[in-house]
């Protein structure tokens, strides 16, 4: 088990505004800035690997077992958690970390390494999580084990419905807490192992403050009276990446750009796309890091026009050779062959509902401004064109709080 600790803490004196500064002997000094000298604030550290039982890296299930049993559990207890993939640099994302912290506990769990996380998952379920932007490891956690806690809760949507316009977790943590987050290993490749002490130390930056902002947000949300509108947004946001359906194949091809396509264009781009699909699943890479979506659209808009593609030299051979026999492919199919353009829902013109639309966006905007939060928080433009026309959806489309504000 690989230990380490980040709670030496060290206060910062009023001198050192910004940049590194001086810690006892033995400590790596932390990446950070200080933004509010005039806020006596104790940050903490990490030394680089050393041996405190306090924040374990848990590689085993009776370690994760173990370290299970110690914690405190039930109503009432809060675990920040954060999650971390690998989708820049593995062909198929995969949750490679775990971080929680339970009060000024901290693990990282590896699900790398531990097969079976019932336990874990078991011991989630019975308490309060919370979660900064949870959609990405919600889905993860959907994924990975058909499974999201049901009480989950994210500071993200708290932040929002209290009415910051700038709710990143570096953002928030700054301006709270005058901190500022290293951005380092946010592009690191989380399926390697050993982590470096760089990543130990980001990975538990990101549960570090979590309940913090928590408690900030939820005080300025019971104040406004909003916290039945964030309890209603968080479990519907649990409910809608549950119910996602997963992405379908014959047209995942359809790539943003591909609407202005020709269905020859479509033809040579579904085709480039399964091409890139396939080497990208060979090699164990992201898609994106074959070929960008812009040279596959402007390949198959060259189509359109007589133009031929011309894979850059940077590819090797192997890949050239399978390229040009996929295209050669694609041009011996016949015409029947070539995809349809999406249909277009030709909308007939109704004076009524654009009137009703009008009205219904100037309310929301009006609120908006008047509980100075996001108007797209209480009903994203396209929920209004469609309870403009049809006011029975409203129902489905607008959460109660929404549905409360708006009077629909
Ligand atoms: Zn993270």
């Amino acid at each position: 088990m690989v230990k380490f600790n980040i709670d030496a803490a060290v206060e910062i004196p009023e001198t050192h505004s910004r940049g590194r500064f001086p810690l006892p002997s033995g400590k790596t000094p932390v990446q950070c800035q200080f933004h509010s000298p005039a806020n006596p604030t104790i940050f903490f550290t990490t030394s680089s690997v050393s041996e405190t039982p306090e924040h374990p890296y848990l590689a085993t299930a009776s370690e994760l077992t173990a370290w299970l049993d110690t914690l405190p559990t039930g109503d009432g207890v809060r675990v920040a958690l954060d999650t971390e993939a690998d989708s820049l640099h593995s062909y198929r994302e995969k949750l490679c970390l775990i971080q929680m912290a339970v009060g000024e506990r901290k693990a990282l769990i590896d699900p790398l390494g531990i097969s079976d996380l019932t336990p874990l998952l078991r011991y989630l379920d019975n308490t309060e999580i919370w979660v900064h932007g949870a959609d990405l490891d919600m889905t993860l956690m959907k994924r990975t084990f058909d499974h999201i806690p049901e009480r989950l809760y994210d500071t993200q949507v708290a932040a929002r419905l209290a009415g910051e316009r700038q709710f990143g977790l570096a953002h928030l943590v700054e301006h709270s807490f005058g901190v500022t987050l290293s951005k380092q290993s946010q592009r690191a490749d989380w399926g390697k192992r050993p982590l470096t002490p760089r990543m130990i130390e980001y990975a538990l930056n990101d549960v570090h403050f979590i309940i913090p902002l928590a408690d900030r947000f939820l005080t300025r949300l019971r104040e406004h009276g909003r916290e039945p509108w964030f309890l209603e947004s968080c479990a519907d946001a649990r409910l809608s990446v549950l119910q996602r359906p997963p992405p379908d194949p014959e047209e995942q091809w359809r790539i943003s750009g591909s609407g202005a396509l020709k269905p020859q264009g479509l033809h040579y781009l579904r085709a480039f796309w399964r091409w890139r699909d396939k080497e990208a699943e060979r090699i164990d890479r992201p898609s994106f890091k074959i070929i960008s979506n812009d040279e596959l659209i402007a390949f198959a808009q060259g189509m359109q026009e007589g133009k031929e593609p011309v894979l850059p030299s940077r590819y090797p051979p192997p890949f050239h050779r399978r390229f040009y026999k996929v295209f050669k492919e694609a041009k011996a199919a016949p015409e029947s062959e070539w995809p349809r353009r999406p249909n277009r829902r030709r909308v007939e013109r109704n004076p009524d509902a654009e009137r009703r639309f009008d009205q219904l966006k100037g309310k929301r905007d009006r609120l908006g401004t008047e509980l100075n939060i996001d108007g797209a928080l209480i009903a994203s433009r396209a929920a209004l064109e469609t309870v403009a026309q049809d006011a029975s959806k409203a129902g489905e489309l607008l959460l109660n709080w929404q549905r409360e504000l708006l009077h629909v």
